[in-house]
């Protein structure tokens, strides 16, 4: 393996799934839903597959997908951008994450991210060749917020490139508006691109609003946004993503997609290009089902004897072991599969700074009620 990539290993989520596999236990480690998305968005990748749409689509995307996100950015967010050359789809958010991070950072190059950060974030930039720089999202009345001062110090000369992630993974943050806007000025003071990794942009509660950093004054010729089908419709599986951009920068993430995967699977992309059109009723439906869902994981939780951060958005719950008597979040998951019957992910992996994050699980909710129900169960008698 080459020196860069050294310390990569295997991703915490193949790690934990396969010891949850293994005992036999609840996974509420990795993130993903144990229900279907929408059923006509299913019977339409179907449909596709029988009637012949299986050849290369072309390499932005199919043309009904591209055109069904503009309409999307449009009349969520206001947000114009034309399908013909500011969209571009990806094998999911990940590859837009690695093609966008390729095309604009590279050797001598600094990247800013938030930490606990998504784990291809760092891998991403350490395959450019750039380095990351992490600011620490600590709890902040009820919720993981950063030190604007601290952000300010994070970025220098070689800074490029800024990472955002809201609703975040796994901190559960929303980024408010004022967050926000601090973002958006040092992008502007410095001249920096934003990367923003709005996978989760559906997935809020209690009424917190989900805003895209490219609608800020002077954004949106500066951002390269990220979604993908994946958390929106239930199908982590189908990896179809997508990048909104100022047609340049969607130009350079393009040279980068077309020498990774060319072009992303043709049935699933027109099936998402449905859904994204037909089935804004039933991601509202899905919303409100998880919010009720992280309250009631979070109360099995409690009842545990953890500490829990109640998130604003996505769906992970951050839970603190300290109460129970425990320090090292990593032990704790590695042990737990076994000890408890249940997996979760330890969240301190995502820090540079790990004594950050050392005392954390993160624990999903995209699960049955029954589910939930029973891994609580299992985590009585823990402490
Ligand atoms: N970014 C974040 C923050 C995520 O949580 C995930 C997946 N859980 C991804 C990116 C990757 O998305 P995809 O499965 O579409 O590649
Ligand atoms: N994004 C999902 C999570 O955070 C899983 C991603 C993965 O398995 N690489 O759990």
């Amino acid at each position: 393996l080459v020196q860069r990539m050294r310390g990569f290993g295997t991703t915490i989520f193949a790690e934990m799934t396969d010891l949850a596999v293994r005992a036999g236990a609840i996974n509420l480690g990795q993130g993903f839903p144990d229900t279907d998305g929408p059923p006509a968005m299913l019977e339409r990748a179907v449909e596709e597959i029988r009637s012949g749409g299986n050849q290369y689509p072309p390499g932005p995307g199919v043309p009904e997908l591209r055109a069904a996100v503009a309409a999307q950015r449009a009349a969520r967010y206001g947000l114009e951008y034309d399908p013909d050359g500011e969209v571009l789809v990806t094998v999911g958010a990940t590859e837009a994450i690695a093609a966008a991070v390729l095309a604009l950072a590279g050797p001598g190059d600094e990247v800013v991210v938030f930490e606990p950060y998504y784990d291809s974030y760092t891998a991403t930039i350490a395959l450019a060749g750039a380095t990351h720089r992490p600011v620490t999202l600590r709890p902040h009345g009820g919720r993981f917020a950063f030190d604007p001062a601290e952000l300010r110090a994070a970025i220098g000369p070689a800074t490029r490139l800024l990472l955002v992630n809201s609703p975040h993974n796994p901190a559960g943050t929303v980024f408010t508006r004022a967050e926000l806007e601090c973002i958006a000025d040092l992008c502007r003071e410095h001249d920096l691109i934003a990367v923003t990794d709005e996978v989760y942009e559906y997935l809020t509660f209690d009424g917190a609003e989900h805003v895209p950093l490219a609608t800020l004054p002077g954004m949106r010729e500066r951002t390269v946004a990220i979604s993908s089908a994946g958390k929106t419709f239930s199908a982590t599986g189908w990896k179809v993503g997508w990048i909104t951009a100022p047609r340049p920068l969607v130009r350079a993430v393009q040279t980068v997609k077309q020498f990774l995967t060319y072009t992303a699977s043709a049935p699933y992309q027109r099936a998402v290009a449905h859904a994204l059109e037909h089935e804004q009723d039933w991601v509202a439906g899905l919303r409100g089902s998880l919010q009720t869902k992280r309250d009631r994981l979070i109360d099995g939780l409690t009842a545990a004897g953890f500490t829990t951060y109640r998130p604003q958005g996505s769906y992970f719950v951050q839970a603190d072991i300290r109460p129970l008597g425990f320090t090292d979040g990593l032990e704790l998951a590695r042990a737990l599969p076994e000890k408890a019957g249940v997996a979760a992910v330890p969240t301190q992996v995502f820090y540079d700074r790990q004594a950050e994050g050392a005392h954390y699980l993160r624990f999903a909710f995209c699960k049955r009620d029954e589910v939930i129900d029973a891994a609580a169960h299992r985590l009585r008698g823990l402490g």
